[in-house]
């Protein structure tokens, strides 16, 4: 499965095309409407009032998490309680050097630079955002062979807050420049829950509790895929049933969908039986499942093993991926005796 074919996936955490107006009417706008991901809040809180008493502009931030967790969602409210304007872009679209300097010629003191996906950014424009980032310079060279000289413009003080899903793949010098780095974790199901009680309120849905519980477990304590699943269980309601959401509309929606109780869709579940019939439960090597299922190893790694892990369905051990005894209960397999020697 390719990056564009996951956005099709009712549980992936990417933004899909249906996503974007739903993204943005519920979006919170303050960090008090931001639910969870207390200790990030709290600093958070520190390190804008800090800076705002100091009357100067925040130094650069790092956020970095699976999709669909906040992070854009933390930089506009960033940049909304530090009154600043905002500009968005993405390391995919800043193809050339010349286009990041135009960004950053066009920037005022003061200003955030939201880079979405910073970890895409190519090299040769990575060191062109060194110096901005660090002297608020930019060096332009003129010219070309012997003759060529280097020019260094000023750039007001701005910040830049980079966001991406893969911090291994960020350089470190690229880290370096980061004043703050955040991690964003999977949520509690507890506030997944809120966050669906807040948005049916938004959309003006009426749900019950055991209903936005049971969207919350199956929505891989992801934000954004809370909300997609709240707005088909919605759909549902409304064709099948009167509009209003019950557990037994819900339960009945969710299973249509073919997303089981704890958020898996068939392909995690198609990987977990793949290891446990082919490969007897593990240890199994990454290149030996992606071959069994067809999938690229790339995608099994960053796509579906970080869940089914951070379930305890599946563990890294040194000799490879075994599924744990968890995982063969979630599917109803006998777990064979001995397993757990397998785990350590
Ligand atoms: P990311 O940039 O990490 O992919 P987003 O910031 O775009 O994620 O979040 C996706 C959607 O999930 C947002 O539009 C918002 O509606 C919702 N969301 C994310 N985090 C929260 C939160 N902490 N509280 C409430 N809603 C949230």
């Amino acid at each position: 499965m390719t990056e564009q074919e996951d956005k099709q996936r009712m549980v992936s955490g990417v933004s899909q095309n249906g996503d974007n107006v739903l993204d943005l009417t519920l979006r919170p706008k303050v960090l008090e409407d931001f639910v969870g991901q207390e200790k990030i809040k709290d600093s958070l809180n520190v390190f804008m009032e800090a800076a705002s008493q100091r009357k100067e502009p925040i130094e650069h931030v790092l956020l970095y998490g699976p999709p669909g967790l906040g992070k854009t969602t933390l930089a506009h409210i960033i940049a909304k309680k530090l009154g600043a304007n905002i500009r968005v872009t993405s390391g995919p679209a800043i193809e050339k050097a010349g286009d990041l300097a135009a960004i950053l010629t066009n920037l005022e003191e003061g200003d955030i630079l939201f880079i979405d996906e910073i970890h895409r950014l190519n090299k040769l424009i990575e060191e062109v955002l060194y110096p901005a980032m660090e002297d608020y310079a930019l060096d332009i060279i003129i010219g070309k062979g012997p003759s060529a000289r280097t020019l260094r413009l000023d750039l007001p003080k701005f910040t830049i807050l980079g966001a991406t899903t893969r911090y291994n793949l960020l350089s470190s010098p690229l880290r370096d420049r980061f004043g703050m780095t955040y991690r964003l974790n999977y949520y509690e199901p507890g506030d997944i829950a809120k966050i669906v009680n807040r948005s049916a309120n938004i959309l003006d849905i009426g749900i019950d509790n055991d209903s936005s519980e049971a969207i919350s477990h199956r929505s891989r304590l992801t934000p954004r895929i809370a909300n997609r699943l709240l707005k088909r269980v919605r759909d549902y309601a409304q064709v099948k049933g009167d509009g209003n959401i019950d557990k037994p509309t819900t339960d009945k929606a969710l299973d249509m969908m073919e997303i089981d109780t704890v958020g898996l869709d068939s392909i995690d579940r198609r990987i977990l039986e793949i290891v446990i019939d082919k490969f007897k439960g593990g240890p199994v090597g990454l290149n030996s499942i992606a071959a069994a299922t067809g999938e690229e190893m790339g995608t099994i790694e960053e796509i579906y093993e970080p869940f089914l892990m951070q379930l305890g369905l599946i563990v890294r051990t040194p000799r490879g991926r075994v599924v744990t005894e968890e995982g063969y209960k979630h599917l109803n397999r006998e777990v064979p005796e001995g397993h757990s020697k397998k785990l350590v």
